[in-house]
């Protein structure tokens, strides 16, 4: 049985697609069913499944569809089932699927459109749900696309709260409605704050806040409450606790996101930070969508998935798709013969065939990866290195043949290894057992349907931003002041990540040993080379290529040095 994108075929339809599948490429004869989502791209599988059922396949369609035609269809319907109505062309509905084999757009359609014979062409799962979350927003979740109340039960016992349904209690709704705003808006935090005279909400989108929306002052109590509530926690606690913590699951249309809730007291009341960890819009494979790294960028993450042992660090600051990646690494190493265990907090993406380990609290930590090490594991996901306890553990496990992944939060590679060190972790010891430093940055893309072309770099920000002559003349755009309705009045639209990767070689770990050269010295020198990716360099590159513009990078980057 394949199951793919959220779709499960039976195994008479998966061998029909395998079959498919290797007549594309006869490689994937021989793939397992469990392997077929990481290891087959969703163009490819999709157009597999509209061959098989003689239909034409269009990977990119959700912007043509007419919202009109969802005016009676019911959303939470269409997600579930994978289809949307298209459009009405003579007396034929046009209907993209995403799995055709599904007698569920024809039952639900044909009645509601009963003049109009249904014409199928299949599309992505996740066009589908673009087309849907795009007609809902227009209007926001208002009653009649709204579904009566529907909770269900998640294993610890607290229920997904759905934010797409219609509430009788004021509150509930609001905070549905702002937290439906904030996945359409595709936020990846919501800031509640009190202060002296105001108390508002914020979305941060694509690493910016965005502008303020002011609620009631005196609502705020009420607010704090239920939100509590909703994570069973005790509403007492608000006012002795300094900071609590906190988890709870929404549901958008049926699909469950995971928020992570964190309130500290401030003078004027409380400041409410939700993060919402909704994997939907990141693709989360290498070489693809935000991880759309250059050739040689690609070329150097190979060759660090084929060190067999040591550990793998990914640095950059909080919000820079360090475990993205991390998780798309392990999507490729994702093979029957390897044991995979992750231990995060919380699991962010969960793969078939990987052990993902959720910590619930700090002093889980040490017990969880000493009964690790003793389940045979090949490879170990370690969310964050952050102490002592967790710096020596890696260790350990690195030094006992097992590779590592893990995130650090330092800003540069190369301070990787300065990290461990405060941490009190002797430098050949880290010298020895790293093998790869990497920094990572998700930098601000352009909008392409409002960025402005520009001759060339001004002096100022050449000098600013150390650019040579060169860039005097080139040809480059810039974010277009007031944006455009494709880009919500942003000018930018998605981010794409970066990365610096310094290979740890038996001869440069040896000198680290040694202390014959320091960190820095050695990122120098690999700058120096120019071999290797770097961030000033892809930055640099994605605004030669009018991907970004220097505002965008030099928000992630310090651009105002060069060591060339
Ligand atoms: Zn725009």
């Amino acid at each position: 049985m394949i199951d793919y994108d959220g779709m499960s075929f039976n195994d008479l339809i998966s061998s029909r697609i395998m079959q498919a599948l290797s007549t594309h490429d006869p490689q994937f004869a021989e793939l397992p069913h469990d392997q077929v989502g990481n290891r087959v791209t969703r163009n490819c599988f999709m157009a597999a499944v509209a061959k098989i059922n003689g239909m034409p396949f269009f990977p990119k369609l959700a912007e043509f569809c007419d919202a009109t035609l969802h005016a009676n269809c019911d959303p939470t319907a269409l997600t579930r089932g994978f289809f949307t109505p298209v459009s009405i062309s003579g007396d034929k509905l046009i209907v993209a699927v995403a799995n055709p084999w599904s007698p569920l757009p024809d039952e639900y359609l044909a009645p509601r459109f009963p003049d109009l014979e249904i014409v199928k062409v299949v599309t992505l799962a996740g066009e589908i749900s673009r087309a849907i979350e795009a007609v809902a927003s227009n209007a926001g979740p208002s009653r009649s696309e709204l579904e009566a109340i529907d909770v269900e039960d998640l294993d610890e016992g607290i229920r997904d709260f759905d934010v797409t349904t219609d509430y009788d209690e004021p509150m509930a709704q609001l905070v549905a409605t702002i937290m439906a705003d904030a996945v359409k808006t595709r936020a990846s935090d919501v800031h509640f704050k009190v202060e002296k005279e105001v108390f508002y909400y914020t979305f941060r989108v694509d690493g910016d806040l965005q502008p303020k929306v002011e609620i009631p002052m005196k609502l705020k109590d009420r607010l704090d409450a239920f939100l509590l509530n909703l994570m069973k926690l005790p509403t007492e606690i608000r006012n002795t606790a300094p900071g609590i913590s906190g988890r709870f699951t929404i549901s958008y249309f049926h699909r469950p996101i995971d928020i992570r809730y964190e309130r500290h007291r401030t003078y004027r009341g409380y400041h409410v930070t939700m993060r919402l960890l909704d994997k939907g819009h990141i693709n989360v494979t290498l070489g693809k969508g935000t991880l759309a790294f250059d050739e040689e960028t690609l070329f150097e993450l190979y060759k660090v998935m084929k060190i067999p042992a040591g550990i793998i660090v990914m640095s950059g600051p909080t919000g820079s798709g360090k475990s993205t990646t991390l998780n798309a690494i392990l999507r490729e190493l994702n093979r029957p013969e390897v044991n995979i265990l992750t231990l995060e907090n919380p699991v962010e993406d969960e793969v078939a065939g990987i052990t993902h380990c959720d910590l619930k609290s700090a002093k889980e930590f040490k017990p969880m990866i000493s009964s690790f090490m003793r389940s045979d594991p090949d490879i170990i996901l370690m969310g964050e290195v952050r102490d002592i306890e967790s710096a020596e553990l890696a260790i350990e496990a690195a030094v006992t043949g097992h590779k590592v992944l893990t995130t650090i939060h330092t800003p540069r590679a190369s301070q990787i290894i300065e990290r461990f060190e405060q941490l009190g972790i002797e430098r050949w010891k880290i010298a020895q057992t790293l093998k790869a430093a990497c920094a990572q940055r998700l930098i601000k893309v352009l909008c392409p349907y409002c960025k402005e072309p520009t001759e060339g770099v001004g002096e100022k920000d050449r000098r600013v931003f150390c650019l040579d002559e060169s860039w005097a003349s080139t040809p480059v755009f810039t974010a277009s002041q007031n944006g455009c309705a494709e880009c919500r009045n942003t000018g930018y639209n998605g981010r794409t990540a970066i990365l610096e990767i310094i290979p740890i070689t038996p001869k440069v770990s040896d000198q680290l040993s040694k202390g014959e050269i320091s960190p820095y010295e050695l990122e120098v020198r690999i700058q120096e080379e120019g071999v290797l990716p770097n961030l000033r360099r892809s930055g640099l590159r994605l605004f030669r290529e009018g991907k970004t513009d220097l505002a965008a990078i030099s928000k992630v980057i310090d651009m105002t040095y060069s060591d060339d």
